[in-house]
């Protein structure tokens, strides 16, 4: 079974709200729909689901063109929270609800219970009701409704994000391990890059309606395809710095100059060699990549320290070089303090290049 999009575009008068978006997901694989409000995610989730209709492309679904139909002959399970259970009706007649709508017999019904009852270990609170439970069993019960019909495939939109913290992160691992086991192709949409990188098989980020990389969660945070997705993934955000290639001296080791005349030799990746002299780039490094010493040193910049924020274990601390704000992550116990001149390095092979395009020069 697979969700396979061909091309999806949606557009609501003037403006194209999902631009030319291809992706496939396949059984047991979860997918994550990742990007800023507004870039398209939710109404690529309702094309799929049957809730818009496409202006232009395919949806496909276990190889069948599904654009015309109607989304309760789609047979996907499409929720928007896991949450809303019914206060009056126990755990068992809560995940039977969705289908009694479906005029399925009751030993069909019960025998169904009890299969997402054992997936969830729901077992010891089938006859409990909303009010009896804690917020994690109100979880589990929510997730089992929503996919107790056994859909051809699951749509999951910001499905934590009304959750604490604490029960957010609970319920993250939970949901991969209880989709893994349905091999259902699922489609989650988020905009908490973390949700993603957690439950994601692969990761699909949008921008302005387009689909800039759809790959692991592995890749998209440490290769990501182009400058957007570089800013956009990773916390804090990843140091970007326009810069020039102003020298190669083999073995991928090259001198850039970056803005206010410093200029830095670092270890990049051979595949530099293939730019000329001159070429414009920015540099990407992600800030526990970066490195501090007292000493001046010839692979890194001199900068001073303009903030410090302890964040617990680790400490974020905000440098300055003049033309550019560089963060730094590093551990708590090194003794820092704001004003002091530092120096940063650049270890090899940490550097991301961006070409003047902004794509990634790819290694
Ligand atoms: P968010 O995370 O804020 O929900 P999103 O990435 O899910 O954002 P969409 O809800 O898909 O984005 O919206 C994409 C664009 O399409 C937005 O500019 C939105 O205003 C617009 N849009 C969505 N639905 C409609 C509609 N029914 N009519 C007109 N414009 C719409």
């Amino acid at each position: 079974m697979t969700i396979e999009l061909k091309s999806l575009t949606k557009r609501f008068g003037a403006l194209t709200a999902v631009d030319s978006v291809d992706f496939d997901v396949g059984d047991g694989e979860v997918l994550c729909l990742l990007g800023p409000s507004g870039c398209g995610k939710t109404t690529t989730l309702r094309m799929i689901a049957g809730l818009e209709y496409a202006t232009e492309g395919d949806v496909v679904l276990q190889g069948k063109r599904v654009n015309e139909l109607a989304p309760r002959d789609r047979n996907v399970a499409m929720s928007f929270q896991f949450y809303a259970l019914y206060p009056s009706l126990t755990v068992a007649e809560n995940l039977a609800f969705p289908l009694h709508a479906e005029k399925m017999s009751k030993s069909e019904i019960d025998k169904r219970v009890q299969k997402i009852s054992d997936t969830l270990q729901l077992g010891s609170i089938l006859g409990r009701r909303p009010g009896q439970l804690a917020e994690g069993e109100k979880q589990r019960v929510a997730v089992g409704r929503s996919i107790i019909r056994d859909p051809t495939c699951f749509l999951f939109d910001e499905p934590l994000s009304r959750l604490d913290v604490q029960l957010r992160e609970e319920m993250r691992g939970e949901i991969k391990e209880v989709l893994q086991d349905l091999s259902r192709p699922t489609v989650i949409v988020t905009h908490d890059q973390l949700e993603a990188l957690t439950m994601a098989d692969r990761i699909a980020v949008m921008r302005d309606g387009r689909i800039e990389q759809v790959d692991t969660p592995h890749n998209v945070f440490q290769r990501p395809s182009n400058l957007f997705v570089a800013g956009f993934i990773g916390t804090p955000q990843m140091n970007l710095l326009p810069a020039t290639l102003t020298d190669l001296k083999g073995d991928g080791v090259a001198e850039f100059a970056v803005e206010g005349n410093q200029s830095m030799i670092i270890e990049v990746d051979r595949r530099v060699e293939e730019l000329a002299r001159g070429a414009k780039v920015t540099l990407g490094i992600r800030p526990r990549n970066l490195e501090i010493s007292r000493e001046p040193s010839a692979d890194g910049l001199s900068t001073k320290i303009d903030m410090v924020e302890p964040m617990g274990a680790e400490t974020l601390v905000h440098l300055k070089d003049g033309h550019h704000d560089l963060r730094l992550v590093t551990d708590w116990r090194v003794p820092l303090a704001e004003g002091d001149h530092v120096h940063t390095k650049f270890p090899p092979k940490m550097t991301h290049i961006f070409t003047e395009d902004e794509q990634l020069l790819r290694t």
